[in-house]
């Protein structure tokens, strides 16, 4: 019998490898875009909220492939910037940008505030599509606060500016081994990974 496909709407593979890994004994092959030669599949993210920006991106794959369909969309909420970059993380700093930009941004955004006032979380929300169009939304949080400057070398994005509650590196500092045990798309998927697990059961 051929195994159920689950199809990965992301470009980044940092991504891609993550999911494959957390969901690898699962009875389902996890492709990427890439995998279809669909890389050049963009759709615009134009929802108002994580969940609707998910479910943009997941349906829209959907329409277009044979299988299940994941997407996830993620942004980084700072309290004393009313939940700034937030939905715009990925643009905060313009459209064209680079994450050197978007962190120079935060860090000026936040000059002279102090460190009680610098809490920050993470949220990712991933939405799954099944082959009959139903959706399932799981979220992953995590904690943490925003640097004062920006410290190591590992991950992308804000992970050179976030230090998570518990620990005294940035997630750029701790490197991925540690990062995806911790983070807000690791409990995101491995919520995933029980939705998946109850849709399997159910056929
Ligand atoms: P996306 O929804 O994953 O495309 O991410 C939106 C923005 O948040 C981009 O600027 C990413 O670089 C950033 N981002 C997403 N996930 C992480 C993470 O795990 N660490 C740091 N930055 C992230």
């Amino acid at each position: 019998m051929t195994k159920r496909r689950l199809i990965v709407s992301t470009g980044n593979i940092h991504k891609v490898e993550e999911i494959k890994e957390i969901l690898k004994d699962l009875p389902i092959d996890v492709l990427s875009k890439k995998e279809l030669g669909l890389e050049k599949i963009n759709i615009e993210e134009n929802g108002k909220t994580l969940e609707e920006n998910a479910i943009l991106k997941a349906t829209a794959l959907a329409r277009k492939v044979e299988g299940m369909v994941i997407a996830d969309d993620t942004g980084l909420f700072v309290e004393y910037l009313n939940g700034e970059p937030g939905i715009h993380s990925a643009r905060y700093s313009g459209v064209d940008t680079t994450d050197e930009k978007n962190n120079i941004k935060l860090l000026n955004r936040l000059k002279g505030v102090s460190l009680e006032n610098r809490k920050a979380f993470f949220k990712t929300v991933i939405a799954l599509v099944d082959e009959k169009g139903n959706i399932v939304t799981v979220a992953g949080e995590c904690r943490g606060y925003i640097g004062f400057e920006s410290r190591g070398e590992e991950g992308f994005g804000y992970d050179p500016l976030f230090v998570a509650e518990g620990y005294d590196k940035t997630f750029a500092e701790l490197g991925e081994g540690v990062k995806n045990k911790i983070s807000h798309r690791a409990k995101a998927l491995e919520k995933l990974k029980e939705e998946i697990i109850k849709i399997l059961e159910d056929d």
